[in-house]
């Protein structure tokens, strides 16, 4: 199995706590790239990527990474334009794409699907993820699907139902012409599928299906991590998904145990798609317990900044 050591070398990481981590993001660069008409990124190594709409109507954002990252995040938004920040929206719950809204709930209301706000007010023991407080919470949630309508377009978000998450939400930035996928996509690598917090294989599979077919052919793409994409890539990962999530299941149909699963590996075309955090092993094993429902059998990582953070980045 590739990539052992960095697996466990970031499983430590991630488990050793908030002190650890927020002395980790001090070296943090977050750079602000221009995507299509107003609408913006801004990546980071670590932490979900930040979608933003600035114009003449001020700033919209798309999830704000974690907390003590703010001042950087108000940096970067600076060096884009000078309005002020008039809406947040999460992608999902988890702490690297929420851990902003402690601060940025201060400033302006926080959009998102109604299981990201239930999920942030109960927090999660099992994962160390305390409640969040009042001003992180969300202050408009819906179940479907919801419009904004800011700096001269239609932004419609959209419900995936059991992608990463029970509370995904992608959004579409109507005449930009620019998708903000959250976590159901990290381009070009394997991804997390939180199952604790009613993630599916499946279900991912059927939202990029459906993504496939409603996104405009030549739409830029923010994933939740990894650089801006086509649709091209994201159909790339689509086959990857189905692909990788076949084998698995085959095997499992013909009576194989996990340990021989694992050790036949994913099909070679996929190997380079192992990274650190989701390594060849662990994204058999998610596919596994998804296909059948059991306990992963690794650590699911804890939270590391008080806010919920199942991710190193
Ligand atoms: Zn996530």
């Amino acid at each position: 199995m590739k990539r052992t050591l960095a697996g466990l070398v970031c499983t430590c990481v991630v488990l050793a706590g908030a002190a650890l981590a927020q002395q980790g993001l001090e070296d943090v660069q977050i750079r602000a790239e221009k995507i299509r008409g107003n609408v913006y990124a801004l990546i980071s190594d670590r932490a979900g990527n930040i979608g933003a709409s600035v114009g003449e109507d001020g700033i919209l954002i798309i999830d704000d990474k974690f907390a003590p990252l703010a001042d950087k995040i108000r940096a970067a938004l600076a060096g884009i334009g000078q309005g002020p920040l008039k809406f947040v929206l999460n992608t999902h719950w988890h702490g690297d794409h929420t851990g902003g809204n402690v601060v940025f709930g201060k400033q302006a209301p926080i959009i998102a699907h109604t299981n990201v706000r239930k999920r942030l007010a109960e927090g999660s023991a099992a994962r160390n993820v305390r409640p969040a407080p009042k001003e992180a919470l969300p202050v408009i949630t819906f179940d479907e699907s919801l419009s904004v309508h800011f700096n001269g377009e239609e932004i419609k978000a959209f419900h995936i139902p059991h992608g990463h998450t029970d509370g995904d939400i992608v959004l579409l930035f109507t005449k930009s012409n620019v998708a903000h996928l959250g976590d159901d996509f990290f381009a070009g690598r394997f991804p997390f599928v939180d199952i604790d917090s009613g993630g599916s294989v499946r279900g991912l599979i059927r939202g990029i299906a459906h993504l496939l077919e409603q996104l405009p052919d030549d739409v830029a793409i923010i994933p939740g991590h990894g650089p801006v994409s086509t649709k091209e890539n994201l159909r790339e990962y689509y086959t990857m998904l189905v692909e990788t999530t076949e084998h698995v299941r085959k095997q499992m149909e013909e009576g194989k145990s996990l340990d021989a699963i694992l050790q036949a590996g994913v099909p070679e075309r996929w190997k380079s798609w192992a990274w650190n955090f989701i390594n060849e092993e662990r994204w058999i094993r998610i596919i596994h317990r998804s296909l059948t429902g059991q306990r992963l059998d690794f650590p699911v990582p804890r939270g590391r900044d008080g806010h919920g953070h199942p991710h190193p980045h």
